[in-house]
C-alpha cells in the first residue's frame, strides 16, 4: 500500500471532515562557547573538521565530560516552560549507525528527562492556546553530510558525499509538545505560533541564536486526522527538519490536505517520517518510522547521572529574565499601541529598535512608524534584518524630533533616513550637507508664492472668489519650487494674504 496519493483534499474540506492533531518536536542548538562533552569550539562556519577532538570523533578510550553551561541553559529553559526539573536523572546512549555521527552512539536522555510537565501559552486570532511540553531533555547534535554531484543536494543521485563533524557534540535541547487536539482548521497557525513563541522565548533567555537558516533552530511537525467524531487518534506522520516558520505552517496544512486524501481513498496513513520541500510545499515519504526498541537505550557509562542541587535551580529560577509574552503585554500598555502594530513590530522583529528608539526620545507611534515603514522597506530592499541596518534607534529617534520641531517634514525625513544609511552620518550632518531643512522664512518663501501665483491667474482668481480649496494647486507650485523644503503651512499663509 502506497502512502504517496496525487489526489489532495482541499483544506476547507478536509478540516470540515477530519480533526488535525498536531505534535512538535524542536531541537535548539545551545549557544555555548564549546560542545557538551568536549572542550571543542562551537563556532558556526569554521573551516571543515577543524573542531573537533578525540571525544567528539568517539576515538576509543576517550571520556566525555558535561558541559555545565549547558545544563544550566537546560534548566532555564525548563523553568521558563513552567516543568518540573529532575532533582536526578541520567543519560542515555541511543545506538545507531549514520556516517555523520562518528561514535555509532548519541548521548542522549531517554526515560529520565532534565525537564518535564510543562507548558506554554500562544495566541492565535485573538485566542491563548495552552499549549502542553511533555519534556525538554539535553543531547549532542551529529556532524554533517554533504552530497555532491546531485541536483537536489540530497543523497540519492550525489557522486560522493563529505562529512563534517564540526557539529557533532553541539549541545542540543530537544523540547517536545504533547499532542494538540481540537485545534481545527486552525492547527497550522497554532504549529507555527508555537515555534514563534518558542524562538522568542529561547533568545530571550540567551541559551541560543535561534537561527532557523543556520539550523540552530530545527523543527518536526507531528499530523494526524481523526475522522470527526471517533474517539481514537489517528496514525501521526513526522515531518522532519522543517526550517522556516512559514514552512511549518505549510507542512501542517499539506499534510492535512494528503492525509485526507489517503484516508478518503480508504488507505491508512503509514507511521513515517516526511521530508518538506520549500519549492514544492509538499511532503514526501523518508522512512518507516523507529520504534525505542530499535535503539537499544541503555544508561550512558561513561558519565555520571545528573542531580542538579534544588538551590542551584532556585538561583537560575531567579536569574530568569523578563519572559517575551509579560514583555509584550507590558510595553503594549506602556506605548499604547493596537494590537495589529505589536503584532506587525513582532513579526518583524523591531521590538527591541522601537524599545530602543522610544529609550531615546521617540513617541511609540512615531518609533514604529518609521521601523515598519521606511526602515522595513530599505530592509526588504538589502535583503537583511531590520536590526542589521547601517542605522542605531538613537538616529531614528533623532529624526523624529526633528519632525517634531518642525526643522523636517515627512518627505524630507526620508531623505535624511536615506543619508544615514548611505554612510552620510547623522541626521544633523545629513540635513546640513544634503540642506533639507524645511524653509520658513518668508523672505526665501515670498519668492516662490509670488512666483506661483503669477504662473496661474486663473487658480488665483478662483482663491479671490473665496474659492479656498484651489490653494492646494499653489501650494504644489510652492513645494516643487523649493524641493519639497517649504513650510506648507507657511506657504498656505502667504498666499491667502496675498490673494485676500
Ligand atoms: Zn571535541
Amino acid at each position: 500500500m502506497t502512502t504517496e496519493t496525487a489526489h489532495l483534499v482541499p483544506y476547507d474540506e478536509a478540516v470540515s471532515r477530519y480533526d488535525p492533531v498536531i505534535g512538535l518536536e524542536t531541537h535548539v542548538e545551545l549557544g555555548t562557547v564549546t560542545k557538551m562533552f568536549c572542550g571543542c569550539r562551537t563556532t558556526f562556519g569554521l573551516a571543515p573538521n577543524s573542531a573537533v577532538c578525540p571525544v567528539c570523533l568517539g576515538l576509543p578510550g576517550s571520556l566525555p565530560v558535561a558541559n555545565r553551561a549547558a545544563i544550566e541553559y537546560t534548566i532555564r529553559i525548563g523553568l521558563a516552560l513552567n516543568c518540573t526539573i529532575a532533582t536526578w536523572c541520567r543519560f542515555a546512549r541511543k545506538n545507531y549507525f549514520y556516517p555523520d555521527m562518528p561514535k555509532n552512539f548519541q548521548i542522549s536522555q531517554y526515560d529520565e528527562p532534565l525537564c518535564t510537565n510543562g507548558w506554554m501559552d500562544v495566541s492565535v486570532a485573538g485566542q491563548t492556546i495552552r499549549v502542553d511540553i511533555e519534556r525538554v531533555h539535553l543531547e549532542e547534535d551529529t556532524g554533517k553530510s554533504l552530497h555532491i554531484g546531485g541536483v537536489t543536494g540530497r543523497i540519492h543521485g550525489a557522486d560522493y558525499s563529505l562529512v563534517d563533524y564540526n557539529r557533532a557534540g553541539i549541545p542540543l535541547v530537544e523540547v517536545v509538545t504533547k499532542p494538540v487536539p481540537g485545534a481545527g482548521a486552525l492547527a497550522p497557525v497554532i504549529a507555527r505560533a508555537y515555534v514563534t513563541e518558542l524562538r522568542d522565548l529561547l533568545r530571550a533567555l540567551c541559551v541560543s541564536d535561534v537561527r532557523m537558516e543556520e539550523g540552530s533552530l530545527r523543527c518536526d511537525v507531528n499530523t494526524s486526522l481523526t475522522l470527526r467524531g471517533a474517539t481514537e487518534w489517528g496514525t501521526r506522520t513526522e515531518t522532519k527538519n522543517v526550517n522556516s516558520l512559514r514552512s511549518v505552517e505549510r507542512a501542517v496544512r499539506f499534510e492535512i490536505e494528503r492525509q485526507a486524501g489517503v484516508l478518503d481513498a480508504g488507505h491508512k496513513v503509514v507511521l513515517e517520517t516526511r521530508h518538506f520541500h520549500e519549492d514544492t510545499g509538499r511532503t514526501t515519504s523518508g522512512r518507516s518510522k523507529e520504534e525505542a526498541q530499535d535503539y537499544r537505550y541503555f544508561p550512558e557509562p561513561d558519565l555520571v547521572p545528573l542531580a542538579p542541587p534544588a538551590a542551584w535551580v532556585e538561583e537560575i529560577r531567579a536569574g530568569l529574565p523578563e519572559l517575551p509574552a509579560a514583555r509584550r503585554a507590558r510595553l503594549q500598555a506602556e506605548w499604547g499601541l493596537p494590537e495589529g502594530d505589536m503584532t506587525s513590530l513582532r513579526n518583524a522583529g523591531a521590538l527591541d529598535l522601537v524599545e530602543a528608539t522610544v529609550t531615546a526620545g521617540a513617541s511609540a507611534p512615531e518609533a514604529s512608524k518609521w521601523w515598519l515603514g521606511d526602515l522595513a522597506r530599505h530592509a526588504n530592499e538589502r535583503g537583511s534584518e531590520l536590526a542589521e541596518l547601517p542605522i542605531t534607534p538613537d538616529q531614528v529617534a533623532r529624526v523624529s524630533a526633528l519632525v517634531r520641531a518642525g526643522t523636517l517634514n515627512d518627505k524630507l525625513a526620508r531623505q535624511v533616513l536615506d543619508g544615514v544609511l548611505a554612510g552620510e552620518g547623522d541626521p544633523d550632518a545629513v540635513v546640513a550637507a544634503r540642506g533639507l531643512a524645511i524653509v520658513s522664512d518668508d523672505a526665501v518663501l515670498a519668492e516662490a508664492v509670488d512666483a506661483a501665483i503669477a504662473a496661474k491667474p486663473d487658480v488665483a482668481a478662483k482663491i479671490r472668489s473665496g474659492k479656498e480649496a484651489a490653494v492646494g494647486a499653489l501650494i504644489g507650485d510652492v513645494m516643487r519650487a523649493t524641493k519639497g523644503r517649504a513650510d506648507a503651512g507657511r506657504a498656505r499663509e502667504l498666499i491667502l494674504q496675498r490673494l485676500s
